[in-house]
C-alpha cells in the first residue's frame, strides 16, 4: 500500500504528519512512502532526511494514488478532490462544528480518521494526540509567558536587593496544566493551580503546586468515566468565580488551559478579575481556539487587556513544531500500523476494533460516526 504525507496548506501550520523515525517505521510495515517535497521544512526536516530512510519525494498530485494520507490538519475539500475513493486519511479533524467538511469527506468515498476522538486507554496511550501535543503546549505557554513578563521568574538575592518570584497560577490541570506547572517551577516560580476534577488535586500537589478549587458535592462527581471534566452549573461556576477573583489579585501570571469536550471552553477568567491584577501581569490563554477561558483574548494576538498582556496565540504546539512533529508522527504510525495486516501488509481495516470505532468519522460514502450524524450500527 502506498502512503502519501502531505504538505500542510495552512500556513499556520508548521508541523508535518511524518518523521524520518516513522517513515522507517512504515517500510518496515510494508508501505510505499511519499513525502510531499518540503513537508518537512517548517519542522526542520530536510526532504533528504525523509529520502535517506526509504521515501520518495514527490508532489501534491502524488496523493491521487494513495492508499493512505498522512496530515496534521484535515483536508480542505480542494484537497479532498485530489484523494482517490476508499482512501484512509488520518488527521487532526476538528470535528466539532465542521458537519460539512466531514460530508465532503464522506462522498469523496474516503474513510477519514479524527485523531483526538482516540479513546483515552492504555492501548491507545502512544496514539494519544491531544496529550502529546498539550505536553508541549503546556511548556510553551509558561516560555511565551516569560517571555512577555517584564520581571523575572525566580526568587533572586543579591549584593542589590532581592527579586521576588513570580507568582504563576495555572487554570485546569490536564495534561497542558500539568506541565505549565512543571515548567513555572523549574523556571523558579510559586505556583498554584485550580480544576474541576477532584483527581487533580492530588496531580498538582506531587508537582509542588498548591491546590486551589471549591471542593463541593458536585466538584466530587465532576470526571466523565473518560477522565474528562463535566460542564459546571452555574452555581458552581459562581463559587469557583468568588474563590478565584481574590486569588488572580495576587498573581503575576495566569496560564489556562480549561477545556470541556465538544463544547466552547468555560469563561475562568473577567474584565474584572484582569483589572486587579498588578500592572505587568501576564495572562495565557492555551483555551483560544474554543472560544478562551479569558474575556477578552484574541487568537493570534498579544492584547492588552485592563493592564495585563494576555496571549491568545493559536496552535501553541506548532511554536515547538520541531518537538510536536515528531511525537505527533510517532502517534500517526502506531495508528497506522493496527490497520496494517501482518501478514499480507496491506491495510485490513478492522471495523470492529473500539480505536477505529471511536475515531473514524466517515468511511464506505457515509458519515459513520454517531456523534456527528452518523449510525454505527
Ligand atoms: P482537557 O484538555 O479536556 O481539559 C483541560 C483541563 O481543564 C482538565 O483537567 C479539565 O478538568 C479542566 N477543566 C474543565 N473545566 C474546568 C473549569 N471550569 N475549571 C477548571 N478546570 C476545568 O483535559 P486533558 O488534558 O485532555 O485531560 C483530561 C483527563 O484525561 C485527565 O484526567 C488526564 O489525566 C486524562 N488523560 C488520560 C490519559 C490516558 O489514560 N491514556 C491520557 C491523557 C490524559
Amino acid at each position: 500500500s502506498l502512503v502519501f504525507v502531505a504538505r500542510e496548506v495552512d500556513p499556520g501550520e508548521p508541523r508535518v504528519a511524518a518523521s524520518p523515525d516513522t517513515v522507517k517505521k512504515m517500510k518496515a510495515l510494508g508501505l510505499d512512502v511519499v513525502i510531499e517535497a518540503g513537508a518537512g521544512l517548517s519542522s526542520r526536516i530536510p526532504d533528504a532526511d525523509y529520502e535517506k530512510m526509504g521515501a520518495r519525494i514527490g508532489t501534491a498530485a502524488d496523493a491521487k494514488a494513495a492508499d493512505v494520507v498522512l496530515k496534521v490538519r484535515r483536508p480542505t475539500d480542494g484537497e479532498v478532490t485530489g484523494y482517490k475513493s476508499g482512501a484512509v486519511v488520518i488527521a487532526i479533524m476538528d470535528p466539532y462544528g465542521n458537519e460539512a467538511a466531514i460530508e465532503t469527506m464522506a462522498k469523496a468515498g474516503l474513510s477519514s480518521f479524527a485523531m483526538e476522538l482516540m479513546p483515552r486507554i492504555t492501548r491507545a496511550q502512544s496514539m494519544d494526540v491531544l496529550s502529546s501535543q498539550a505536553n508541549l503546549a503546556g511548556y510553551q505557554a509558561v516560555i511565551d509567558a516569560a517571555a512577555e513578563y517584564d520581571r523575572a521568574m525566580p526568587m533572586m538575592m543579591t549584593a542589590a536587593g532581592t527579586v521576588p518570584a513570580a507568582k504563576v497560577f495555572v487554570m485546569g490541570a490536564g495534561v497542558a496544566g500539568l506541565q505549565a506547572i512543571a515548567t513555572a517551577r523549574r523556571l523558579g516560580a510559586v505556583v498554584s493551580a485550580t480544576d474541576v476534577r477532584p483527581a487533580a488535586k492530588e496531580q498538582v500537589a506531587s508537582l509542588g503546586a498548591k491546590f486551589i478549587a471549591v471542593e463541593d458535592e458536585e466538584f466530587k462527581a465532576a470526571e466523565t468515566a473518560a477522565g474528562y471534566a463535566k460542564p459546571m452549573s452555574a452555581e458552581y461556576q459562581a463559587k469557583q468565580a468568588a474563590l478565584v477573583a481574590d486569588h488572580i489579585a495576587k498573581q503575576d501570571i495566569v496560564i489556562t488551559t480549561a477545556l470541556i469536550p465538544g463544547r466552547p471552553a468555560p469563561r475562568l477568567v473577567s474584565r474584572e478579575m484582569l483589572k486587579s491584577m498588578k500592572p505587568g501581569s501576564v495572562a495565557v490563554d492555551l483555551a483560544v481556539e474554543r472560544g478562551g477561558n479569558i474575556e477578552g483574548v484574541v487568537a493570534g494576538e498579544v492584547v492588552d487587556v485592563e493592564g495585563v498582556k494576555v496571549i491568545g496565540h493559536a496552535n501553541v504546539a506548532g511554536r515547538v513544531a520541531a518537538s510536536a512533529s515528531l511525537l505527533y508522527a510517532k502517534n500517526l504510525v502506531t495508528f497506522l500500523e493496527t490497520m496494517i495486516s501482518k501478514e499480507t501488509k496491506d491495510l485490513a481495516l478492522k471495523l470492529d476494533d473500539e480505536l477505529i470505532k471511536a475515531t473514524m468519522l466517515t468511511h464506505g460514502g457515509a458519515v459513520v460516526h454517531p456523534n456527528f450524524g452518523g449510525s454505527k450500527e
